[in-house]
């Protein structure tokens, strides 16, 4: 559905940058992002909020209140990562990585979108054979606020006898799959109609009722093709035959787990970005990826899954799916006119650094706004 007269719009995004490497990508996305607004004609109206280690550092809490009422009230939130090494000690409730579980929580989102698509340029950045993952192009949609993470009872408790007993339950309520199966099928009826949900329908009673529910939604949506797999058997089919799968729907922690395993089959967890949605309000758009500690502040870090999941952004919540395909498309021909930070580096190429790779996807759009009807050439450097 597209928006009318969407020329005069201007969005609230709230940008939160955190730590480690995410100031930087997050300057980055900020510019690719304000760049197409401006060539499609809507604006984006930036608001700043502090997550993570950075918030903790400033106030004692890695999610201040005032950041999650910002983001509440915004149309998007755009996020880079969280996290170091150093808060590891925190207690649970202070570390950098809670304050993605409070955002997720104060925003309703259930829904995890990671699109794993095979950049033609990238496929040698792979540890599979290129005939496995050339044109790999699928989306793992993962439930995100219900399964053996928030199940109750949870806790380590001690017996009558003393022995200690650690326990997590993994339970879902019929209305809990049920919307995630619909965001799933809905997403596959704007791709190919294929739709592969996984569970354990074989040994778990909560996988027995996932199944049942998926099944019967599917009735809603006769024209998407929906196949059942059992999680262990994903797994070695997404190693063995990643193409056979368009949208692979998911509980929260085989979710979790298939999610980061689709990831690798690309080899480069710097060009993968996410998306995180609710019923309503706005979405979180954040690269899959953490802080990158070991790199930070040194002009090392792969930009594209940031910017990637500013496309999403604009696809998502801002339903400009003109202007996020712009972007796909300039980051595209920058790999395509031979341009790599160093996780993606390979011999020929030419290397060059966060702000660099920001500046070459800049000048791409420019270029590409120039001549509107063919892609920038593949021959420019
Ligand atoms: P990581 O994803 O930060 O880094 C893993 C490896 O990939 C590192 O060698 C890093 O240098 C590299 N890498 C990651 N992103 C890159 C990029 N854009 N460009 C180039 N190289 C990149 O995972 P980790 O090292 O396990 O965790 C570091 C911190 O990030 C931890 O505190 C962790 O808890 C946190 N983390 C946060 C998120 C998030 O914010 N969503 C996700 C995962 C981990």
């Amino acid at each position: 559905m597209s928006v009318p007269s969407s020329a005069a719009r201007t969005y609230r995004i709230t940008a939160l940058a955190g730590d480690g490497i995410g100031p930087e990508i997050m300057q980055v996305g900020r510019a690719v992002l304000d760049a197409v607004a401006a060539q499609m004609g809507f604006s984006l109206q930036w608001q700043e909020g502090l997550i993570g280690g950075a918030a903790y550092e400033a106030t004692g809490d890695p999610l201040p209140p005032e950041t999650l009422k910002m983001a509440q009230e915004s149309d998007a939130v755009y996020l880079a990562a969280v996290g170091d090494f150093k808060y590891d000690t925190l207690p649970r409730e202070k570390r950098p990585e809670r304050a993605l579980l409070g955002l997720r929580a104060g925003l309703g989102l259930f829904a995890n979108l990671r699109p794993v698509k095979i950049f033609p340029q990238l496929v040698e950045a792979s540890s599979l054979k290129a005939e496995v993952i050339a044109g790999i192009d699928l989306v793992v949609v993962r439930e995100l606020t219900g399964g053996i993470y928030f199940g109750q009872p949870k806790g380590i408790f001690t017996d009558a006898t003393g022995s200690r007993r650690g326990v997590n339950t993994m339970a879902y309520s019929e209305a809990e799959v049920d919307r995630i199966a619909r965001v799933a099928f809905e997403l596959a009826r704007k791709r190919r109609r294929k739709l592969c949900s996984v569970d354990k329908a074989n040994v778990l009673e909560v996988s027995q009722l996932w199944r049942e529910r998926v099944t019967a939604i599917a009735a809603e949506y006769p024209d998407v093709e929906l196949s059942h797999l059992y999680v262990d058997n994903a797994a070695m089919q997404l190693v063995r035959w990643p193409k056979q799968f368009d949208v692979i729907l998911t509980e929260n922690l085989f979710g979790d787990i298939l999610s980061d395993e689709a990831a690798m089959l690309t080899g480069s967890i710097g060009m993968l970005p996410s998306a995180s949605l609710g019923s309503s309000g706005p979405g979180v758009y954040e690269p899959v990826h953490g802080s990158a500690p070991d790199i930070a502040g040194q002009d090392k870090a792969n930009p594209l899954a940031q910017v990637l999941s500013g496309a999403m952004l604009l696809r998502y919540s801002l339903d400009q799916p003109q202007a996020a395909d712009r972007i796909e498309q300039a980051v595209e021909a920058v790999l395509a006119q031979g341009y790599r930070t160093a996780d993606i580096y390979s011999e020929g190429m030419t290397l060059v650094g966060c702000r660099e790779m920001g500046e070459k996807i800049l000048a791409t759009l420019a270029q590409q706004q120039a001549s509107p009807q063919g892609s920038p050439s593949a021959a420019g450097g």
